[in-house]
């Protein structure tokens, strides 16, 4: 009787310690496997020596660890490293990894494109082509981390790629779990940052995890009527709802709400767009996170001046609110923020897409 392959990518621990007894195998092969797969960034049954000829040979024939396969990196004169992953279906997404800043950092999608369809961001404009899974999730960091030299160093990840975190909900807290195992990468949730749009009920929910990342939202406005027009989730979530959950949000001691605005050049990088920011955070343990647009074609805004950026920093300074401009890295390679396409999507032909790849 010939069944599906077990995808060992795609299960945490207790899951697959349940799937080896399913088939009659011993449940603590789960922990060795887990080591060779995330620890030693193994995915090939033959080179786990610790286990067994006839073991590795019945592993061989009903279970899989699928990984996605690296098809190109660019790399910046930065020192940012921009991965094209393609997954099993052919999809692809790009993972970046971004040194120095001052710890390592993996950035990686959970979606291929994006449902939210921010005016800005280049992934929003390729339409959301589906979700990613648990296992593709936490598959970009062992490829990134091997890739890297990384298996065995502290790294942080940001949920900073393509696609909206909490409109892949499951997936994405499932991929956390994964990753934090201590028989895996035992990646602590303080060293990752889950980035969103504000989608209410995914904050609420987040909240209540045992395990929790660092929260980050994606602000970019300070009235309703503006954000709506930048950031079109907000028709549903507004800028009260948003900072409302926010206000209710656990945090650990010392621990802020990261808070990250795309600053557009005559739009929302006025001296009261800033003190409005700063009447918004107000009751908020918030850091200020200022993401000068990196500018593209087909996207209708401006970067603004250096001279702009400081002014609107220095009034949140003012006001003690801690601030920081964010500096691209990776622009040379497309690698930047909001810059993060690949082929395929809905909304552009494949024509366009190349252009804008290729500008
Ligand atoms: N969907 C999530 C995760 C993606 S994070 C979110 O929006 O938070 C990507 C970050 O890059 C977001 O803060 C986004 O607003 C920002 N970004 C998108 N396009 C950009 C651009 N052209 N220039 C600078 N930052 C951009």
């Amino acid at each position: 009787m010939a069944s599906q392959p077990v995808n060992v990518a795609e299960l945490e621990l207790p899951e697959l310690e349940d799937a080896l007894a399913e088939r009659g195998k011993p449940r603590f092969h789960a922990r060795q496997l887990y080591r060779w797969v995330y620890r030693r960034g193994l995915t090939d049954f033959e080179l786990m020596t610790d286990l067994s000829r006839a073991m590795r040979t019945e592993l061989r024939r009903e279970f899989i660890v699928s990984t996605p396969r690296g098809v190109s990196e660019d790399r910046s004169l930065d020192g940012t490293r921009k991965f094209v992953l393609e997954l099993a279906d052919g999809r692809r997404i790009e993972s970046v990894f971004i040194p120095d800043t001052p710890s390592m950092t993996f950035c990686i999608s959970t979606q291929v494109g994006c449902a939210m369809s921010c005016g800005f961001c280049l992934t929003g404009k390729m339409g959301l082509l589906r979700n990613l899974t648990a296992g593709e999730i936490a598959g970009q960091v062992r490829v990134l981390a091997a890739a890297t030299g990384l298996l065995d160093f502290p790294f942080n990840i940001v949920l900073m790629g393509m696609g909206e975190p909490l409109h892949n909900y499951d997936a994405t807290l499932k991929a956390l779990r994964i990753l934090h195992s201590e028989h895996g990468l035992a990646i602590s949730p303080r060293r990752i940052t889950l980035s969103t749009v504000g989608i209410v009920p995914g904050l609420e929910r987040l909240a209540r995890e045992p395990l929790m990342p660092n929260l980050a939202i994606s602000l970019h406005a300070t009235t309703d009527e503006q954000r709506a027009k930048l950031v079109p989730p907000n028709k549903k979530y507004p800028l009260g709802d948003i900072l409302e959950a926010c206000r209710r949000f656990p945090l650990k001691k010392r621990s802020r709400i990261t808070f990250e605005y795309v600053m557009l050049d005559g739009v929302n990088d006025t001296p009261e767009d800033a003190r409005r920011l700063v009447r918004l955070l107000s009751g908020i343990k918030a850091k200020v996170n200022l993401i000068p647009l990196n500018p593209a074609p087909g996207i209708p805004y401006d970067r603004p001046s250096d001279a702009r950026v400081d002014r609107f920093a220095q009034i949140l300074a003012d006001r003690h609110i801690t601030v920081s401009v964010r500096k691209s890295r990776g622009q040379d390679i497309r690698a930047a923020c909001g810059q993060l396409i690949v082929e395929g999507g809905t909304k552009k032909t494949a024509a366009q897409q190349m252009a804008l790849l290729l500008n």
